[in-house]
């Protein structure tokens, strides 16, 4: 027997391929049903293409898949602080301005307080003479979560 077949989690989504004696391996056990088959016996089982989790699995690549860019993501990351006065910030502020080609990403945006941000422009700190007490990065799940608004 060969092949590989497709496991689904329990809610449809791809994880990864199996082989096909792994897969059957599933089914008896329990833990998966066939989710597609193609016309075919392998034994007393019809050949699965792809197999569907019974249960839900949280996957690890789940949480190590970075979070979607928000604002209010750059805020809570940031911990409401100005990146450059250290004020509280309630903006964000984009390190490239988007006039200059900056997108809305974690690595080109802070957490600014509104004076910051007008006096900032479209202009990089460099060009506005303002320093960046915080290195943006992209945020883990536990940067986002533990912190309140
Ligand atoms: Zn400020």
């Amino acid at each position: 027997m060969s092949g590989s077949v497709t496991v689904l989690n329990a809610d449809y989504q791809v994880l990864h391929t199996v082989s096909l004696n792994h897969a059957i391996r599933m089914i008896v056990r329990g833990v998966a049903e066939v989710h597609e088959s193609a016309d075919e016996l392998i034994g007393v089982f019809i050949r699965p293409i792809s197999v569907r989790l019974l249960k839900y699995v949280v996957t690890t690549w789940r949480y190590q898949r970075q979070p979607k860019w928000s604002k209010a993501g750059v805020l809570r990351r940031d911990k409401f602080t100005c990146t450059f006065c250290s004020g509280r910030a309630s903006t964000i502020d984009h390190v490239i301005p988007r006039a200059q080609g900056g997108k809305n990403t974690w690595k080109n945006t802070v957490a600014a307080c509104s004076p910051c941000n007008n006096k900032k422009r479209d202009r990089t700190p460099e060009q506005a003479g303002m320093v960046m007490k915080i290195i943006p990065k992209i945020p883990d799940w536990t940067d986002l979560y533990r912190q309140k608004p």
